[in-house]
């Protein structure tokens, strides 16, 4: 792929890990959720992709949502200011809801959304995310259900963007030259 000038691309995690772990996780999220047609709510934009993975993954009904947040800051930094730019459109009182999220860096901007989601008073709230970046947190997420952990460096592809560029790419790569 064409790369931006002043970018190298460095492959953290090839499409076939990936797939390896998204059925990793499938599996496990299956043993706890069939049958109780719980409402999956996928984080844009981040997770569009491992969000459409894992669903195909998972052969019992089950529902999607999608939310969309937004933070203030710099384009690799998160600056802690959340705001929520899309919610839910359906009801998710007494329901099962797991959260899909790409990946959970401070922590600020899952914090939010788990705290809101709280208050529409789902049966159950759990939280999937394909990468966990434990290293910078500043807020606890608890994570049910995690593909990697990952070094502190700034990732694309697979649904992640620097700048909205480079989401299409179908491996996770390290972005050197920025930050
Ligand atoms: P947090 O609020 O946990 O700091 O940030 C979560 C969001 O920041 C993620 O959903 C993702 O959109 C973005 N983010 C965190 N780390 C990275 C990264 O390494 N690469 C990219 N592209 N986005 C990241
Ligand atoms: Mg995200």
């Amino acid at each position: 792929m064409t790369v931006n000038s002043g970018n190298r691309l460095k492959v953290l995690y090839s499409r076939e890990e990936i797939e390896a772990a998204i059925n990793r996780l499938a599996e496990k999220i299956a043993l706890e959720y069939r049958g109780r047609n719980p409402v999956l709510i996928g984080v844009l934009k981040g997770s569009f992709i491992f969000m459409s993975d894992l669903v195909r993954r998972l052969d019992f009904p089950l529902e999607m949502e999608f939310v969309r947040l937004s933070s203030y800051g710099s384009s690799t930094e998160s600056s802690g200011k959340i705001k929520l730019e899309h919610s839910v459109k359906t009801t998710i009182k007494g329901k099962d809801v797991l959260v899909v999220e790409d990946i959970v860096d401070t922590g600020l901007s899952l914090t939010f959304l788990m705290d809101y989601l709280k208050k529409k008073k789902p049966a159950t709230l759990k939280l999937c995310c394909l990468m966990d970046k434990p290293s910078r947190r500043k807020a606890p997420v608890t994570i049910h259900y995690s593909g990697f952990i990952v070094p502190d460096q700034f990732l694309v592809g697979y649904g992640l963007d620097y700048a909205e560029q480079y989401r299409n790419l179908p491996d996770i790569c390290i972005l050197e030259g920025e930050k």
